[in-house]
C-alpha cells in the first residue's frame, strides 16, 4: 500500500530544525496524541533520533485505541489486544520548545500502520479528514477551545482562597499567571484572556481561534504548559468536568466560526442575529447531533456530574444570543471577526480532536438537509422549562450515539467502535459509585 506521508521531506524538515532545537538547548522531542478516553498518550526521542522518527515514526501500541480512564484496556471488535504495532509520526510543523519544560520539545503525533498508510483509529487524522470535506465545499472553520482548571495544593485542596473572578485570587497567584502567560507567549500562542474562574481554585485562559486541528493541537499544547508552570510552583492541576461535588465544574467550551471567501457567516446576514443561511444550517445540523456528539464531548461518568442546569455548562439542547445556560450561546462580538457560536457542553476530558471532527461533520450534515435552525431561547431555559434537557448521563449519551448514523459514517466503523467500546465500558467500571468516588477517581486524570 502507499505511503501517505511525505516521509522523506519530513526527514529532511527534522534535519533542518536540528540544529536550531540544539542551539536553543533542546535534548529531547516528546510526541503527544489523546487516546479516546480523552488522555494525552507520549512517546519521546532524543533529538539525534527525531529525523528517524520523522520519516519512520516510533512505535505505539494498538491497544491504546481502547484505553479507559483507569489505564485498563476494554476490547472492541477491531482490536488485536497484545499483539500488532502502529507508527507515531511527529506533525513538525507543531513542532515547538517547551517553555516550561526546558530542554524539551513537542509536537503532536498522527498515528498510521507499519506500511505508512493512515491508522483507521487515528483520531487527529479524523479531525483532518472531516476538516478537509469542509473546505471542498469552498467554506472553512475557525475554532478556538477555552481552558478552564482548579490549582490544588498538595493536599488536594484549591489552591486559592479569593473570590470567583477576584483580583484577590489574581493577586494570591499573580507570578504563576504571569508565567502561565509568558509559557503561553513564548510558545507562539495568541493568549485572549486570561481570569480567576467561578469554582474554588479556578482559572480560565483563551487562546485565539484557527483551523479546527490547529485549535486542538494548541488546546493540548496549552493544557500541557499550565501543568507544567504549575508543577514548578508546586501546584496540582485539576481538568475534571467536576472537581468539588456540587459546585460549577470545568467546561472546555468550543467556539466555532464557519467562514467562506473571508466573510464569517455568523456576521452581516439576513438571518437572526446576524447569521446567514449556511451559519444556521449548520449549526442546526450541530444542534441535532448533540446528545449523540455528548459521547465524544462529555465522555466520561463525571462529565454528567458537571453536565446539569444552573451550573453555566449549557445542559439544554437550545440556542441563544448570549444565553450561558444554552448548549449553544450565539456571540455577535464587538467586530464581525468575533461572532461565533460557543458549544458549552463539552469538557476537557474529551478528545478535542473528536470533538471538532464530529462536530464539523454534524454541521456538513446540517448544510447537505438544508435544516432549519429551530427557535431562538431568550432566557434561562430552566426557568422556560420548555427547552429539551441534553443527555444526564453517560449510557444516555452512548444510546444517542449507538443511533447516529453520522457519526457512524464520520468517524469509520473502526475509530466509531473503538469509541463505542471505551464508553461503554467506562459506564460500566463506574456504575454503582458514588458520586464522590467517580468524582475522586477521576479528578486527576486528564
Ligand atoms: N465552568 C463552567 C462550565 O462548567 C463555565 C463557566 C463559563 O465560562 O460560563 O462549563
Ligand atoms: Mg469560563
Amino acid at each position: 500500500m502507499a505511503i501517505t506521508y511525505p516521509r522523506t521531506e519530513r526527514a529532511a524538515q527534522a534535519r533542518a530544525a536540528e540544529a536550531k532545537l540544539a542551539a536553543d538547548g533542546i535534548d529531547g522531542v516528546v510526541f503527544g496524541w489523546v487516546d479516546n478516553a480523552g488522555l494525552t498518550r507520549v512517546k519521546s526521542v532524543p533529538l539525534a533520533q527525531l529525523a528517524h522518527a520523522a520519516e519512520y515514526g516510533v512505535g505505539a501500541v494498538p491497544c491504546f485505541d481502547v484505553a479507559l480512564v483507569d489505564d485498563s484496556f476494554t476490547a472492541a471488535p477491531s482490536s488485536s489486544g497484545p499483539v500488532g504495532d502502529l507508527r507515531l509520526v511527529p506533525d513538525l510543523d507543531r513542532l515547538v520548545p517547551l517553555a516550561a519544560q526546558p530542554g524539551w520539545a513537542w509536537a503532536p503525533a498522527d498515528r498510521y500502520t507499519q506500511n505508512g498508510t493512515p491508522h483507521p483509529g487515528c483520531q487527529r487524522g479524523f479531525a483532518r479528514r472531516v476538516t478537509e470535506a469542509v473546505e471542498r465545499r469552498g467554506l472553512s472553520v475557525k475554532a478556538g477551545i477555552e481552558i478552564e482548571w482548579v490549582v490544588a495544593d498538595a493536599a488536594g485542596s484549591p489552591a486559592a482562597l479569593g473570590p470567583a473572578y477576584g483580583m484577590t485570587r489574581f493577586i494570591e497567584h499573580s507570578d504563576y499567571l504571569r508565567e502561565v502567560l509568558r509559557a503561553l507567549t513564548h510558545q507562539g500562542l495568541t493568549v485572549l484572556q486570561l481570569h480567576p474562574e467561578y469554582a474554588a481554585g479556578q482559572f480560565e485562559v483563551s487562546v485565539a481561534a484557527e483551523g479546527p486541528v490547529e485549535a486542538a493541537d494548541t488546546t493540548m499544547l496549552v493544557r500541557h504548559t499550565i501543568r507544567a508552570v504549575s508543577a514548578r510552583h508546586g501546584l496540582r492541576v485539576s481538568y475534571a468536568p467536576v472537581f468539588t461535588e456540587g459546585a460549577i465544574g470545568n467546561g472546555s467550551h468550543m467556539h466555532l466560526s464557519l467562514w467562506r471567501q473571508g466573510q464569517n457567516l455568523a456576521h452581516g446576514g439576513p438571518g437572526r442575529h446576524g447569521l446567514h443561511p449556511d451559519a444556521q444550517e449548520f449549526l442546526a445540523g450541530v444542534l441535532a447531533e448533540l446528545p449523540a456528539l455528548l459521547a465524544l464531548g462529555a465522555p466520561g461518568v463525571a462529565s454528567y456530574l458537571r453536565l446539569v442546569p444552573s451550573r453555566f455548562a449549557g445542559a439544554y439542547r437550545c440556542w441563544g444570543l448570549e444565553n450561558r445556560e444554552a448548549a449553544l450561546r450565539l456571540i455577535t462580538g464587538s467586530t464581525a471577526g468575533q461572532a461565533s457560536a460557543e458549544f458549552k457542553c463539552f469538557d476537557a476530558t474529551a478528545n478535542p480532536y473528536l470533538v471538532v471532527g464530529g462536530v464539523l461533520a454534524a454541521g456538513l450534515a446540517g448544510l447537505d438537509s438544508g435544516l432549519p435552525l429551530p427557535p431562538e431561547t431568550p432566557s434561562d431555559p430552566a426557568v422556560l422549562g420548555s427547552a429539551e434537557r441534553l443527555p444526564a448521563s453517560l449510557p444516555e449519551a452512548i444510546d444517542a450515539y449507538e443511533k447516529s448514523a453520522l457519526l457512524r459514517q464520520a468517524l469509520g466503523l473502526e475509530l466509531y467502535e473503538a469509541v463505542l467500546a471505551v464508553r461503554q465500558a467506562e459506564a460500566e467500571l463506574y456504575s454503582g459509585h458514588t458520586d464522590a468516588d467517580t468524582i475522586a477517581a477521576v479528578r486527576w486524570r486528564h
